[in-house]
């Protein structure tokens, strides 16, 4: 009896190995075979030159416009004028507010709604006390070790040349477009609250005209080119269809205040800080989106043996990876709306008790949610009647384009005839961009930039030796001449 017993549980050890190999196998990157696209001329050298020169224009961008040098944003319109004739031939050029600018590339076809191609041309300042640690001028467009160095390179003149370029190229191939491109850019995307961000201004003057966009590609997403030793080496696209919202609430209470000799049990700031740690006690819920399982499923997909045969029993583990992927900072964000308490104000001298303690709740908001939602939630987290609550400015969470649609077929179906690689993932863009203010024109906003990046010079962006893999650019351009030729074409 137990030599059977032995001989079962053996058989079901052997079966259960046979079957997890099986499921780790059939557990895969789903990839299909393609029909290669034809190939693309790319005039490299004229692309990097350009860049270059944009990278040496300063076009910082300030939440006060009088504080920003136009000279340079003139500087750079210039370069455009000088590199690309033919585009500045062909395409009608309208300015929009101090720096703005709307290519129009006349379709045949009127019936046909609009692309447009979005960036802009601003970028984030370099900190004085951070210049020395540059090992190459951020404003010299300096190339070197394989890098073309500087400001701008990544966070987005990369992107905003090589559309120019590519369209140049187009028209120097003799391509007509069917359908209408636009290109759009604009001038304070860096800028958080701007009185008069660019963006809006330019959708605004596209719906005066009644323009109807058939769609948006602007930056938010990148190919990442992941090499992480026994886990994986592969490359992950990520396409953004939304964007969190954004609030900013000040919790307050208000006391007597007085001679700190003589102090209550607690006083306002003590007060202030049980609703702090309130808030911070009952985050909002998380949740595994679509999205997110989708990107976690495809990431496994792509990983090596040992963590594939994990990978291949997601449905089970997910739900009990919950509570841990919650602890996670990066990760959690990716599945709730975010609670951040940024500032604390309290007397304004060491020996006055304060007549009011306030803090600054930053909120990163979860599409689908709201700013009321936000304000609902604080409240009931407070229920002390003593503390208040006001709302100091924010911008709701996009809408979720939908991944059905012809130019996110385009975006994966190009991603995977330059690389071998599965298809982008949707992913919800934590950071803001200007896509969003074009959301009554159009339905479906993609935020994509088709550079190869390890994630470590993508953290670089904002920071310090911001750079780019001169390696990485002729696949940008021959994305953009694919892209427009898919969708304006003659299969357009
Ligand atoms: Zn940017």
């Amino acid at each position: 009896m137990k030599k059977q017993i032995k001989i079962a549980a053996i058989s079901a050890a052997g079966a259960l190995c046979v079957g997890n190999a099986v499921r780790a196998a059939l557990y895969r990157p789903k990839k299909e075979k393609l029909s290669p696209l034809p190939e693309e001329r790319v005039d490299l050298d004229r692309y990097i030159e350009t860049l270059r020169e944009a990278i040496r224009c300063r076009t910082v961008s300030n939440p006060d416009e009088e504080l920003v040098d136009w000279n340079e944003f003139e500087k750079l319109h210039r370069v455009f004028e000088e590199r690309y004739p033919l585009l500045h031939e062909k395409l009608s050029k309208q300015p929009v507010g101090r720096a703005g600018i709307i290519f129009t590339w006349q379709g045949s076809d009127p019936s046909l709604k609009p692309i447009a191609l979005l960036g802009h041309q601003d970028v984030v300042p370099v900190p004085k006390e951070k210049l020395p640690d540059w090992l190459h001028p951020p404003f010299d467009g300096d190339l070197a070790d394989g890098f073309l160095w500087g400001r701008g390179t990544t966070d987005m003149k990369n992107h905003v040349v090589g559309v120019l370029e590519s369209v140049e190229t187009l028209l120097e191939d003799g391509f007509e477009p069917r359908r209408t491109v636009l290109i759009c850019l604009g001038y304070n995307e860096e800028v958080v609250g701007a009185e008069a961000s660019s963006a809006t201004l330019i959708s605004e003057v596209l719906k005066n005209n009644g323009v109807e966009l058939e769609s948006v590609l602007d930056e938010g997403g990148a190919i990442l080119d992941l090499d992480i030793p026994h886990v994986m080496h592969n490359k992950l696209a990520g396409v953004g269809i939304a964007e969190k919202g954004y609030c900013d609430f000040e919790i307050s209470v208000e006391a007597k205040g007085g001679h700190s000799s003589a102090p209550p049990k607690h006083s306002a700031v003590g007060e202030l800080s049980k609703a702090i740690v309130a808030l911070e006690n009952h985050q909002f819920h998380a949740r595994i989106t679509p999205e997110l399982k989708n990107i976690i499923d495809t990431a496994a997909r792509n990983t090596e043996l040992p963590l594939r045969l994990a990978g291949s029993h997601l449905p089970i583990l997910l739900p009990l990876l919950k509570p841990v992927m919650t602890q996670i900072p990066p990760v959690a964000s990716l599945m709730r709306t975010t609670t951040a308490v940024t500032m604390t104000h309290g007397s304004p001298q060491a020996n006055v008790l304060p007549q009011k303690a306030s803090a600054t709740v930053n909120f990163r908001i979860m599409p689908g949610s709201s700013i009321a939602e936000v304000e609902r939630h604080i409240r009931r987290v407070l229920k002390n009647k003593n503390v208040n609550v006001r709302l100091l400015g924010g911008d709701e969470p996009s809408a979720v384009s939908p991944t059905d649609t012809p130019s996110m077929r385009a975006i994966s179906r190009i991603c995977r005839g330059m690389f071998d690689m599965s298809a982008p993932v949707p992913f919800v863009v934590m950071g803001g961009t200007d896509a969003r203010y074009y959301q009554s024109i159009t339905d479906c906003i993609y935020r994509f930039s088709p550079f190869v990046m390890p994630p470590e010079i993508l953290m670089l962006a904002h920071g310090t030796n911001e750079r780019i893999a001169v390696d990485s650019l002729a696949n940008g351009i021959v994305f953009f001449k694919r892209y427009i030729k898919t969708m304006a074409g003659d299969e357009a």
